[in-house]
């Protein structure tokens, strides 16, 4: 006989792992308990030796599927003598306060529930297990525990308790558990006021849904706006009344089966599709795929999602055709999750609305995935993966904020080694997204009991995360880090990859403020998450009229044209355009009027996809990059164009004059928008072959982290990625956090923990 003390960290609270420990060591006859305790689990174990060794080697290698182990620790105890094995409860016995875990897809078990017709729950639509259901949307507050849920005000029938409280039950200690007796219910509110409840509810939606209407369905993050993706009226009626006109809408489909017939699935696609999380996932649209054009008018993939709500599965048992789920906001709003709202901004947008009255209490995008080089390729990291904390690979001096950017905003929280991103909060130069941003941060604090003594933000004044946190380091006195874009962004790749050594961060995107004053985005950082210097850039060139250039690529045309020594009237461009036009573009470059510098690569994408003749003008940023990368896939690579490199006495700069004169003559040779789109992919691929290399041979690390918003292009990723490894190179990629601006608060947060430990190191020698 025997005891042992095992520690248990990782994600292994609220994921069934308490009742799994408890079947297992009940049918190995060992004794003692079970219990929550902070970071994890703690497990007393006593018995024979041989069923102890056998216990101890289970418990790591068939744990429950949601469950992530990052550590075991076991000690040797004196014997008890306990009778039997027991779970703890953790509100009883103190567990960790401040775990919440991300929401969970509707599981096998409970998916077969749902369409039993013998079962209790069959189409219920908030069926829901240990291994399940919603997390943190429906937290008020922590501990974790069913009354401070937004399922607080349900009680619990005797049925739902007796499982509730049973261990060895599949719905032991599951906080939102219900059944049609005692859980929420749907209801339906159609324009013209009529309403419904339960199944005549989801008979509503079905019908309007068939009829080619426009549904606001509330899922587990927010409401959706579906409609029938295979409806051009539908869909074009749904861009109208959203006021959205380009941007790609995501597809729900009942199966993967269903997502084959829309887009080429591979095996990594595919567990990406169906596991726990149910991103988005962005397939390679398939010719013919039976979609109306306008689901993704501009780019060559589609993205796909499949259900993850009980209340998805019921509409896809009725209506087997693939639906549009989009976010429902109008344009750039977050999106609705308070039912008050839903009506109020969404009710005149929609035929009917699917509702239900269980409260969401965050707002939860979803999240976004594309697989690149068979990885996958993070692009918004939020519902299913928020709020699952991330390990830097050095430790924090004191508890830290880094509010993130502007577009696409995420905020993390941090202490030791641990980093809390939020959800996707969405743009915040509209208002009531920064609303959602301040509640989200305050919420997210008390959830996490965290109290940040230290805030770091963008470089940029005008971000309005940055005000946010100049506005409140004043007001509650707290420290103030301001930390430059692209750094935060290679920081960010490097820390999910635990490297803490330098490298080369290869950080192109759309704009960040320069540590210079000027805009950056076609950056060769060398350093590590600590401090870097600008080893290397592209040459800057003038954004006439500053932000409104990124929604009119055709001035960025002018510009580099301009660059190039390039008269616009020797190219098709202008005719395209007035010369009162041109003119005024023309001086305000001339006079250095609001034409800011800016070496981003995003803004070449732009000029680029100008001067092909695809995008003068754009409704949201990366449109332009999106239709040339979807035009390159379309043929294979065929050369590529010439840049000019110029040691600059302060770093390498990156002359795209050459390649703009070639784009140019191709264009007037007419060759194919197809074959310049590829030959200026591979050009870039090249400029970042080339400066690396060069990097290299002057003394720079072997090692590479692209980083940045226009790595979310597959083409440059993984070339660029395979040409590196094949010249001796490692390359880091995202596959956490998403290069585009949605990872820069987990970089800010890198950055200073890098400069704290650094600072920790210099004290102990
Ligand atoms: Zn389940
Ligand atoms: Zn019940
Ligand atoms: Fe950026």
């Amino acid at each position: 006989m025997a005891r042992r003390a095992i520690a248990i960290d990782g994600i292994v609270q609220g994921v069934g792992f308490r009742p799994f420990v408890h079947a297992m060591a009940t049918r190995l006859g060992l004794t003692g308990f079970v219990r929550n305790r902070a970071g994890g689990v703690l497990i007393e174990v006593e018995g024979d030796s041989a069923a102890l060794d056998e216990f101890t080697a289970l418990l790591s290698t068939c744990p429950p599927p949601l469950a992530r182990i990052d550590g075991v620790a076991a000690s040797v105890l004196p014997v008890t003598g306990d009778a039997q094995f027991r779970i703890d409860a953790s509100d009883a016995a103190g567990g960790d306060p401040v775990s919440v875990a991300a929401d969970v897809a509707t599981c096998d078990e409970c998916v077969l529930e749902l369409s039993d017709a013998r079962d209790r729950r069959y189409r219920h639509p908030f069926v829901n297990c240990t291994n399940c259901g919603p997390r943190l949307t429906i937290v008020v507050a922590t501990p974790y525990d069913r009354e401070r849920t937004s399922m607080a005000s349900f009680r619990m029938c005797d049925a739902c308790r007796a499982e509730y409280e049973d261990a060895a039950d599949r719905r032991f200690h599951a906080q939102p558990v219900a059944c049609p007796e005692c859980g929420p219910t749907l209801r339906s509110l159609a324009a013209d006021g009529t309403t419904g409840a339960g199944d005549r509810a989801l008979a509503r939606a079905v019908a309007t849904l068939r009829d080619g209407g426009i549904v606001a369905v509330k899922g587990v993050g927010g409401y959706h706006l579906a409609c029938d993706a295979r409806s051009a009226t539908a869909v074009a009626e749904l861009r109208r009344r959203k006021a959205r006109d380009a941007k790609p809408f995501a597809v729900m489909v009942a199966d993967v089966g269903e997502a084959e017939t829309l887009g080429v699935v591979s095996a990594a696609e595919r567990a990406l599709l169906c596991s726990p999380a149910r991103p988005i996932v962005l397939l390679a649209r398939r010719h013919g795929a039976p979609l109306a054009a306008a689901v993704a008018p501009d780019s060559a993939l589609v993205g796909v999602m499949l259900p993850y709500a009980p209340v998805h599965h019921l509409l896809f048992a009725a209506l087997r055709r693939p639906l549009v789920m989009t976010s429902g906001n109008r344009s750039d709003e977050p999106i609705v999750c308070d039912d008050g709202d839903a009506i109020e901004r969404l009710g005149g947008l929609v035929d009917l609305t699917l509702t239900h009255d269980r409260a969401i209490r965050v707002r939860c995008d979803d999240s976004v995935v594309r697989v690149i080089a068979g990885a996958p390729a993070p692009i918004r990291r939020s519902r299913g993966l928020a709020p699952e904390s991330l390990r830097l690979p050095w430790t924090l001096a004191q508890p830290t904020l880094a509010v993130g950017g502007h577009a696409k905003a995420t905020f993390t929280l941090g202490e030791g080694s641990r980093a809390i991103p939020s959800a996707h909060l969405g743009d915040l130069h509209d208002y009531t997204a920064y609303t959602a941003y301040v509640d989200g941060v305050a919420h997210f604090e008390r959830l996490f009991r965290l109290r940040p003594a230290r805030l770091v933000h963008d470089l940029h004044p005008d971000y309005a995360s940055t005000g946010y946190a100049r506005e409140r380091t004043r007001a509650e006195g707290l420290e103030l880090v301001a930390v430059q874009h692209h750094h935060a962004h290679m920081a960010a790749c490097l820390a999910e990859h635990g490297v803490t050594s330098a490298a080369i961060g290869v950080c192109f995107d759309g704009a960040g403020l320069g540590a210079d004053g000027t805009i950056w985005g076609g950056e060769f950082l060398v350093g590590d998450a600590a401090r870097v210097r600008r080893a290397a850039h592209l040459r800057s060139v003038a954004m006439p009229g500053g932000e409104r250039a990124m929604r009119e690529p055709w001035r960025m045309a002018l510009s580099h044209l301009r660059e190039a020594g390039v008269d616009v009237g020797d190219t098709p461009l202008a005719r395209r355009l007035t010369p009162q036009a041109i003119r005024t573009i023309e001086r305000m470059i001339a006079g250095g009027l609001n034409a800011p510098a800016t070496s981003s690569v995003g803004r070449l994408f732009d000029a680029i996809a100008s001067l092909v003749g695809i995008a003068d003008r754009v409704s949201f940023e990366g449109q332009a990059a999106m239709r040339l990368e979807a035009l390159a896939s379309e043929v294979p690579a065929d050369g590529a164009y010439a840049f000019a490199l110029d040691a600059a006495p302060a770093a390498l700069t990156v002359d795209a004059a050459p390649v703009v004169r070639e784009v140019v003559a191709d264009v007037c040779r007419q060759v194919a928008p197809a074959v310049i789109a590829r030959r200026f992919h591979s050009t870039v691929v090249d400029v970042i072959v080339t400066v690396c290399r060069r990097l290299r041979a002057d003394g720079a690390p072997a090692l590479v982290a692209l980083s940045g918003g226009v790595f979310v292009n597959a083409i440059l990723a993984a070339e660029a990625s395979a040409q590196l490894e094949a010249d001796g190179f490692r390359v880091c990629r995202h596959r956490v956090v998403p290069p585009n601006d949605g990872g820069l608060s987990f970089g800010q947060l890198a950055v200073v923990a890098a400069r704290d430990a650094e600072q920790a190191a210099r004290r102990c020698a």
